[in-house]
């Protein structure tokens, strides 16, 4: 079968630039679009071809449904692109008769959004062998049998679909990423800052946790699933010319044990790589040792979801740990001089102090790239279903973690206004700082 599988554009809308002309502080997400080459590797005896609409125009999209003729279009999509895949989806079926497929993190956290005339199926969680496995049906003629994990639409009654009961067996370890897929895009995917290649690898899918605004859990319903060492290092080989490896597992270091299997055999075969992982503060304090040695084995920056500084709203996001494990995991970081890059969460309840506070805190503590996003409940997250009835903006489009979609405390105008400030603040203090040894 000939099956395209698109990487949405950047989407989304800007309440602090449509209301207050304050334009610094949209997202732009980057990287390849990693999903789909996982999907694509369990598709082997199918022409497969990826688009990547965040490096291509608008009219890639038409030329290549013209020239390609896929018979399946799959598309993945966070919440805040759900709504541009809808409009590709409505466009195409209005030009050719082909199946067309969702999956991705917005599609696993409220399936029941695109449980509409445009879409036919719906891929839930970690999808590379159910899609496999829908594409196998699709080819024998089937479209009628039950795959779990994978729903089929049916437009003015409610979605119902067998429930995945994710494994080991769903990564599909035999099956390598189609990284030579994307290859012509190569050259988008880079370290802005260095200007240099990096290159996506997966170590495990889901988490060991369930953060009450995290999309995460829900992908493995709440299964941490770790990869074969020897199918990472394969994955990590087939990267041979890019210098930088981001593991985009969201908790790398989950399974201590594998994680240190991993390192190990990094080092023993000489592989010279810079890696950058999300890390836990509390594993960073707990594992000290196993982040020393993946130190000598490469790591050179991790990605800290911190979220906070406050132990009341940390307990309120569920990440089970105290406040005071934050600045400890930074000066065991900095004991390592590892880049710190700091995630934290502003909910619309902050106020001006709240905001002087978190500056102070990361000027203190040194986070050399602090990322800032406003708290935003996703559908089908815990934090949604505590919030839901305080939601004022219910167009997906804003949900792209820089809108307030609940009122905010402060006057809206000042909110945005105190946000963006201290954004660029802490973006030229980011331009300046490196580690010991660059970067
Ligand atoms: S925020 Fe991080 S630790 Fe929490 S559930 Fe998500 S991935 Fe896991």
């Amino acid at each position: 079968m000939n099956i395209l599988l698109v990487n949405p554009p950047n989407s989304g809308k800007s309440i602090p630039e449509e209301a207050y002309g304050v334009t610094s502080i949209k997202q732009i997400f980057k990287g390849e679009p990693f999903s789909l080459e996982v999907i694509a590797g369990a598709l082997s005896g199918h022409d497969v071809m990826i688009l990547d609409m965040k490096c291509e125009q608008e009219d890639a999209l038409w030329d290549t449904v013209t020239d390609f003729r896929p018979q399946v279009i799959g598309f993945t999509a966070v919440t805040c692109e759900a709504n541009t895949v809808l409009r590709y989806a409505r466009e195409i079926r209005g030009q050719i008769d082909c199946l067309m497929v969702v999956g991705g993190n917005h599609a696993t956290c409220d399936p029941s959004y695109f449980n509409r005339s445009e879409i036919d199926y719906i891929v839930i969680g970690v999808g590379k062998k159910s899609f496999s496995e829908l594409i196998g049906h699709l080819q024998k003629g089937d479209r009628k049998s039950a795959i779990p994990g994978i729903a089929k639409t049916s437009t003015g009654s409610s979605l119902s679909y067998l429930s995945r009961d994710y494994g080991p067996d769903d990564l599909m370890d035999h099956c390598p990423p189609r990284y030579d897929l994307v290859e012509r895009y190569r050259e988008h995917y880079v370290l802005e800052k260095l200007g240099m290649k990096i290159g996506f690898v997966i170590t495990a899918h889901g988490c060991t946790h369930v953060c009450s605004f995290c999309t995460i859990p829900g992908t493995t319903r709440e299964r941490y699933l770790v990869h074969s060492t020897d199918s990472v290092i394969r994955d990590i080989t087939l990267l041979d010319t890019i210098p930088f490896i981001r593991m985009v597992d969201a908790n790398t270091f989950g399974n201590p044990a594998a994680s240190e299997n991993l390192c190990r055999k990094i080092k023993e075969l000489g592989i010279r790589k810079r890696f950058i992982a999300d890390v836990r503060a509390d594993t960073i304090v707990r594992h000290y040792d196993l982040l020393k040695e993946w130190k000598e084995a490469g790591l050179h920056a991790v990605v800290v979801g911190f979220e906070d500084i406050q132990d009341r709203r940390i307990e309120g996001y569920n990440k089970k740990y105290k406040a005071r494990v934050i600045p400890r995991s930074i000066e065991l970081l900095h004991e390592l001089n590892m880049l710190i890059v700091g995630d934290f969460i502003v909910p619309p309840d902050y106020t001006e102090d709240d905001f002087a506070e978190l500056e102070s805190f990361i000027a203190a503590n040194g986070i050399q790239v602090p990322v800032l996003s406003v708290l935003t409940p996703i559908p089908g997250t815990p934090l949604y279903e505590a919030m839901k009835d305080r939601i004022v903006i219910r167009d997906l489009d804003y949900y792209t973690f820089t809108n307030a979609v609940v009122p905010t405390t402060l006057p809206e105008k000042v909110f945005y206004e105190t946000f963006s400030g201290l954004v660029n603040r802490l973006q030229g203090r980011a331009a300046t700082t490196t580690t010991k040894d660059g970067a």
